[in-house]
């Protein structure tokens, strides 16, 4: 494989991509435009728009009632936060040396997983670093990170990096679309146009739904 190792591993990316391993964008897109396919050219063109005109909306809406009801973190970094900090407040922290933020983090003996638990790691609180490697990956205090935060009494939440906010994320789909009052041909919009845009509307599956 020519191509560098930063490119394609989790362990050698330095965390840019968040644990994310795809890489080809249209991926993604099938599944949203599947409706799509075999639509003339122009139709075709018309179908992506509204799509994507009620997905950011349809996203905008949600992340702000979420925001609204005191949310400031994704689902999916709540959900996951959580499964760590169940795992963590049974391992046993041992400070090594408290002024560096140096722990190390035992995890108990485990004979329903695969490996057994029994681990020792090493988690560096100032230079954000734990030796299971996921709290790079993912930025998301692992459950080592989260067993250190419990013994300080140190909120681990402040360990999640600001990309999982609510407010990130709506960022992300701030994004204006303008009602078309032409068509996208030069003339006047069509009926038919407009009878396709609020089809789409109406037919289109709830976005939010498949996160
Ligand atoms: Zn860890």
């Amino acid at each position: 494989m020519k191509e560098g190792l930063e490119k394609w591993t989790l362990s050698h990316d330095g965390g840019h991509r968040y644990g994310a391993m795809t890489t080809n964008m249209s991926k993604c897109f099938n599944g949203v435009l599947k409706g799509a396919r075999g639509l003339p050219i122009a139709v075709l063109i018309d179908y992506i728009w509204c799509k994507l005109v009620a997905y950011f909306n349809d996203w905008r809406t949600k992340i702000l009632g979420d925001i609204e009801h005191g949310q400031e973190f994704s689902k999916h970094a709540i959900d996951k936060y959580e499964a760590n900090y169940e795992k963590g407040s049974r391992h046993y922290v041992r400070p090594f040396n408290q002024k560096n933020g140096v722990y190390q983090v035992c995890t108990m003996h485990n004979p329903h997983r695969s490996d057994g638990g029994d681990h020792s790691h090493e988690v560096k609180l100032l230079e954000n670093t734990c030796t299971c490697g996921k709290w790079e990956i993912y930025k998301i205090p692992c459950s080592h990170v989260i067993a250190v935060c419990i013994k300080e009494h140190v909120n681990a939440m402040k360990y999640i990096d600001p990309c999982y906010t609510l407010q990130q994320r709506l960022a992300t789909y701030s994004h204006e679309f303008w009602c078309p009052r032409i068509s996208h041909y030069g003339g006047r919009l069509p009926a038919q146009s407009c009878i396709l845009t609020l089809k789409c509307y109406e037919t289109k599956v709830d976005l939010c739904q498949q996160e």
